[in-house]
């Protein structure tokens, strides 16, 4: 059986728990979520990361942070998780849904002018896959608009955008260290702050809307409620988890994309027949091989080869499905122009297995089967 994803272990994860269990705080703001930020502001030139405990909290402090008020609306692709809509919608927002381009599968940046109005606070964009949105464009509509940008980058750690690390670029930037992306906290997040004049009120935020982080620097000397705000603080020992992954971090991301390249490779020739299509990265975008995906032909063709991959021990899966045509998408939010390729392409699209140590034997076995199911059908 080859899952779709398999949590990295090494010897230093258990190692830095353990040191962890030894050391001061086992709550957030320990050793380890320092050392996990320091890592971070570093490694991607990011002005300030704190860690938090998913990233859905992530977008959540982002709303906060920016003031979204009720009615205000959000630009955001409808191909993406709930969690993006929803950090937005718990403080009165609306989910305005744009279309996608059909090569990276994010946000369609020629579709956002005409989808603002004078209700517009902000964009939200989703690096699909880890490869990133056209940033150039659609910040220099958000300057001309006065509109935040936050950057749902969930799937883009160790990504890069014409050299400028993905969750750098907008106003906010928001990781995930769920288990199921490329660096796990099992549960857990990072929000990346990128204007200077919202670090101290971001910190308020994350320690329930107290002045506890100034506290701790003895920059106060008693805390005390200041704003609002809640818990967004991970554990030192799900940092601990964390950190020993981004000491060997582009050690996984290399060989996250090995697997990735291989994949391509060995698919292409059914890609040149037309049986398939591929994920493709325009040009300026590096990417951290969070995913690789195919396109079907259709929806029965993806649930058959879904079925057909199953029976042969491998996991594939799909997602999403569109968020404007959900419950909730319904109720809150509302799709701007036409759906042209975000529910057509949605239903297309298959993920292949794909995690650290998946080796070339796995990947040579599941694109044979994919080929059998091709030949067979
Ligand atoms: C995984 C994911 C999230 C949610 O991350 P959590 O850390 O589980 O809260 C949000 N947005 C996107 C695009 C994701 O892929």
């Amino acid at each position: 059986m080859i899952p779709f994803n398999q949590p990295i272990k090494n010897e230093n994860i258990f190692r830095y728990i353990k040191t962890g269990f030894g050391g001061k705080f086992l709550r957030g703001e320990g050793t380890y979520c320092n050392e996990c930020s320091v890592w971070m502001e570093k490694h991607f030139h990011a002005k300030k990361v704190l860690l938090t405990s998913s990233c859905s909290h992530s977008l959540e402090m982002a709303a906060l942070l920016l003031d979204v008020q009720p009615g205000d609306e959000i630009i955001m692709p409808s191909f993406t998780f709930c969690s993006t809509a929803n950090a937005f919608v718990l403080r009165g927002g609306v989910p305005v849904f744009v279309d996608i381009r059909p090569d990276t599968m994010n946000i369609d940046e020629t579709l956002i002018e005409s989808a603002i109005t004078n209700r517009t606070k902000g964009i939200a964009v989703v690096h699909y896959g880890g490869v990133a949105c056209e940033m150039d464009t659609i910040m220099e509509i958000a300057r001309r608009h006065n509109l935040f940008v936050v950057e749902d980058a969930a799937q883009g750690v160790m990504s890069e955008y014409r050299g400028k690390a993905l969750g750098t670029i907008g106003d906010i930037g928001c990781y995930s260290f769920h288990e199921t992306k490329n660096y796990s906290m099992g549960e857990g997040g990072a929000t990346l702050v990128n204007r200077s004049e919202l670090v101290e009120r971001a910190e308020i935020i994350r320690e329930k809307g107290t002045n506890r982080s100034q506290f701790l620097r003895g920059q106060v000397d008693k805390y005390s409620w200041v704003d609002i705000g809640s818990s967004y603080l991970p554990s030192d020992l799900a940092a601990a988890y964390l950190y020993a992954q981004l000491e060997i971090a582009d050690e996984i991301n290399d060989d996250r994309l090995r697997s990735w390249n291989l994949y391509y490779e060995l698919l292409r020739p059914l890609a040149e027949t037309g049986r398939i299509e591929m994920p493709s990265v325009p040009e300026g975008c590096k990417h951290n091989a969070h995913l690789f995906y195919i396109k079907a032909k259709d929806i029965e063709e993806r649930t058959a080869l879904i079925a057909y991959l199953k029976e042969q021990g491998v996991i594939a899966l799909f997602h999403y499905v569109p968020l404007h045509s959900s419950i909730a998408g319904r109720k809150y939010g509302r799709f701007h122009g036409e759906d042209g390729f975000t529910t057509r392409e949605s239903e297309r699209l298959i993920r292949l297995p794909m995690f650290y140590g998946l080796t070339e034997e796995q990947v040579r076995f599941i694109t044979e089967c994919v080929f059998a199911f091709y030949q067979n059908n």
